[in-house]
């Protein structure tokens, strides 16, 4: 059988399960749905001749042996709700198919490939969470985590079948993940390949207009402070010092705004906006965070209003490691495939490995970039291109580690 035509496969067996009548799919993390997933991939991996085990945290983990120390293709299966077939699933494929090719040709290379659990943040508001307890550093805390209806992390989990606690996996002698790029960048270029080379950060903020709430027909023009034509300055704000720093892969985007009281008789009195900031270079966007309190002064004075802004989050971006993206470039020339060294601006499991070990990732187009959207399409040549990068970066390119 064709390569592609074994990715297919495989691809078909986890296709179906929690499948949206919009032809998308909802596999929230700790779910039966999530189960199925990492159920079908140990079938998966008993059929080609593999070793499947899960640890306490319901990670799999597909090997051929449990020599040590050893390198982790992985990704994650599980999704966003009603997103696409391609997020997590190519990476975990990828990993499947170098394994099968060290199999098949007896080399010695040590290679366990994993699939976390909850990956994403749609049903605890939280990302990376097998991958984060499967690397003991992050002091999350599981009854503290909710999902909408009120189950606790804890609860979940253990309703799942797994155990709630963190640990430190061992042996880990670096990390690759291939992933759906998830942007246009690589389609614009023609390219089939990006080598990631850091990872972005978001850094969030809600802000807060105060002006004043008066009547829209017996308030004169002049005599107003009306929030959200403030807020729409902001608006605008923030993207010219998100555009000042495209230079630097950074962005900024006003993603969300309430204004009060809502009626159309009445100037607004009060307007809220969240800010997302990200990007992989910090003074890049310490520049956007003080160009934006520079401009609300200037704002307030003119407009005579009254503002408060609040950090809700702020995480660092990761720098993946120099050595591995070195190496993964001369895979990809050994292997004559054409790349892009390029940041990503989505957060992924790569990021929380980076903290233990080294880490490296791949990207491959997505039509039209769409992603977290039942529409998402990669394709399996493309899988299968990064699938060979990787095989050859750890019989080429990994040999500088030792
Ligand atoms: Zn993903």
């Amino acid at each position: 059988m064709r390569e592609v035509e074994i990715l297919r496969k495989w691809f078909e067996k986890f296709h179906l399960i929690g499948k949206t009548p919009e032809g998308g799919v909802t596999r929230l993390g700790y779910t039966v749905q999530e189960n199925e997933m990492h159920s079908t991939l140990k079938r998966i991996a008993l059929e080609e001749g593999f070793h499947y085990e899960a640890d306490p945290l319901g990670n799999s983990f597909v090997y051929l042996d449990n020599k040590k120390p050893f390198w982790m293709i992985g990704s994650h299966l599980d999704s966003v709700p009603n997103g696409g077939c391609y997020d997590g699933v190519a990476g975990v494929l990828a990993g499947l198919l170098v394994l099968k090719w060290i199999k098949e040709s007896r080399k010695d290379i040590p290679l366990k490939v994993v699939a976390f659990r909850c990956e994403e943040s749609s049903r605890f508001g939280r990302a990376t969470i097998g991958s984060s307890f499967m690397t003991g550093k992050d002091p999350l805390d599981f009854s503290r985590l909710m999902d909408s209806e009120g189950k606790t992390l804890f609860d979940a989990m253990q309703e799942a079948g797994f155990s709630p606690e963190a640990y430190c996996i061992e042996g880990v002698q670096g990390y690759l993940e291939l992933h759906i790029e998830q942007g246009r960048v690589l389609e614009e270029k023609g390219l089939k390949l990006g080598i990631v080379t850091s990872i972005a950060a978001p850094t969030r903020f809600r802000l807060k207009i105060i002006g004043k709430q008066e009547h829209s027909g017996t308030t004169p023009m002049g005599m107003r402070r009306d929030a959200l034509v403030a807020a729409a300055e902001v608006i605008r704000l923030v993207e010219e010092l998100g555009l000042n720093e495209s230079g630097y892969s950074t962005v900024a985007t006003v993603g969300t705004i309430k204004v009060l009281p809502g009626a159309m008789n009445v100037i607004p009195g009060y307007a809220e906006l969240g800010i997302d900031i990200r990007g992989v270079d910090r003074e890049s966007i310490k520049r956007v965070i003080d160009g934006l309190t520079a401009g609300l002064k200037e704002i307030a004075l003119q407009r005579k209003i009254e503002w408060k802004l609040e950090e809700i989050s702020k995480e660092e971006p990761v720098v993946l490691d120099e050595k591995i993206v070195e190496c993964l470039e001369n895979a990809a020339r050994l292997e004559e495939v054409d790349y892009l060294k390029m940041a990503s601006g989505a957060g992924h499991d790569a990021m929380v490995m980076a903290k233990i070990t080294k880490a490296g990732m791949l990207f491959i187009p997505c039509k039209e970039g769409i992603s977290h959207n039942p529409n998402e399409e990669a394709n399996f040549e493309d899988i299968l291109t990064g699938a060979r990068v990787m095989l050859r970066f750890l019989e080429e390119g990994c040999r500088c580690f030792y």
